[in-house]
């Protein structure tokens, strides 16, 4: 089929769930990609935070045939070596004592509702079941988790949503304080909002959600589905506030681009979870385990937290400089390599014209456009972006 074939047969067969870019991407290597006309780009999109290694990473190609060879998938009716191995890989290296594993970031989250809930039943005679979740979060879209993201654009339709949820300003310790009451299970968060808008919390609002947690006897759950795996410079992003929390949720880059979510506890909360409270058919397979465990052993090894350190620096400092040099630029934020450049015209438009001239970016929310590329990019690709960028905002601004 030719590139206009395979775009019409997407409208007609596919659910029109998707905006999607007019471009069908066929290869790709590192942190380059192309597409079905042989053109390249440079990927700062990386599967929405997913791809860490870049593409086809040589660890990840070799685990991936490795377990393929092995043992592909069995069901948790029994153990599972790759499983075990990467449940103890992620606790040694985090706040966490257990992992339960699934297959998305939205599955995730559920898993960290349904354990708080759990765990306040277990814990207080009271009804509690209230979670604190901020104003332009995104926590996924099953029914619990799009009630929790709460954006009404997502909502819209599908009412009645799930109750148990309280939204207060992000940001904002205050609103939190006086949201908790005698109902109220924990508080949800991600340390850095994507979706909605690149938002990076002041320095004391992690640790102010922990101590308010601690004081009301509550639990603090962190959605590092897209912070975590060494996305905002260290390996979770909880990390640079010192601020661990009860239950932390994974998943964009966890497998490096194989389809995995992971909720990881306390011990003390992990417990209400016993035999059948519980499960996922796939979460956790021997085939994903191994790749995840692959990716996760590789971040590690080549310090790719290290690596979008440095590089994310460098990157800020760069779109920071535009804001004077360009009309439509209005601010560059970011931690590592999330970056988010906000513009006084419509996002989508500065991201188009980026593609047409071969870079890849994406959208969080209306007036942001946002990096999150491959963790081993290099000032090099850095300054590629830069130039493509350049000629796009002055392309736009016209
Ligand atoms: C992407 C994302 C999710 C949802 O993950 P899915 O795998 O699409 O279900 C949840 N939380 C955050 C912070 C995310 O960025």
């Amino acid at each position: 089929m030719t590139t206009q074939e395979l775009i019409a047969a997407s409208s007609k067969y596919l659910a029109n769930t998707y905006a999607r870019f007019p471009l069908v991407l066929v290869r790709g290597q590192g942190a380059r990609i192309w597409d079905s006309d042989g053109k390249e780009y440079l990927d700062f999109v990386g599967g929405i935070a997913v791809d860490a290694l870049g593409h086809c990473h040589p660890k990840m190609v070799e685990a991936i045939r490795a377990q393929a060879e092995q043992l592909i998938h069995i069901s948790n009716l029994y153990h599972i070596e790759p499983q075990i191995r990467l449940a103890q890989l992620l606790v040694e290296h985090s706040f966490a004592d257990r992992a339960f594993f699934c297959n998305s970031g939205a599955e995730a989250n559920e898993a960290a509702i349904k354990l708080a809930r759990k765990w306040a039943k277990d814990h207080w005679s009271s009804d509690r079941h209230e979670i604190i979740v901020m104003h332009h979060a995104f926590h996924g879209r099953t029914l619990a988790t799009v009630t929790a993201t709460g954006n009404p654009k997502y909502l819209h339709g599908f009412e009645p949503v799930v109750p148990g949820f309280k939204h207060v300003p992000y940001n904002d310790l205050k609103a939190v304080e006086r949201a908790i009451d005698s109902r109220t299970c924990a508080v949800m968060v991600e340390p850095i909002q994507g979706e909605g808008g690149v938002n990076i919390p002041g320095d004391d609002y992690l640790p102010g959600l922990r101590r308010l947690c601690d004081e009301a006897g509550i639990l603090l759950i962190l959605d590092e589905v897209q912070s975590g795996m060494g996305r905002t410079g260290k390996l979770f992003a909880y990390e640079h506030w010192g601020a661990a929390p009860d239950i932390m949720t994974l998943a964009k880059a966890l497998a490096g681009g194989a389809p995995i979510g992971a909720m990881l506890a306390r011990e003390a909360v992990a417990q209400s979870f016993v035999p059948g409270t519980h499960a996922s058919t796939f979460g956790g397979s021997p085939f994903v385990s191994a790749i995840a465990r692959a990716v996760v052993r590789t971040m590690l090894e080549e310090d790719l937290p290290g690596n979008a350190a440095r590089v994310g620096k460098y990157f800020l400092d760069r779109l920071s400089a535009l804001k004077g040099k360009c009309p439509i630029v209005a601010l560059a934020r970011g931690k590592g390599l999330i970056l988010g450049l906000q513009v006084t015209v419509p996002a989508r438009d500065i991201v188009t014209a980026c593609m047409r001239r071969g870079l890849l970016s994406l959208t969080a929310g209306d007036d942001v456009v946002r990096f999150v590329p491959p963790l081993i990019i290099t000032e090099a690709d850095v300054d590629a972006a830069l130039t493509i960028l350049e000629a796009a905002l002055a392309e736009v601004a016209k």
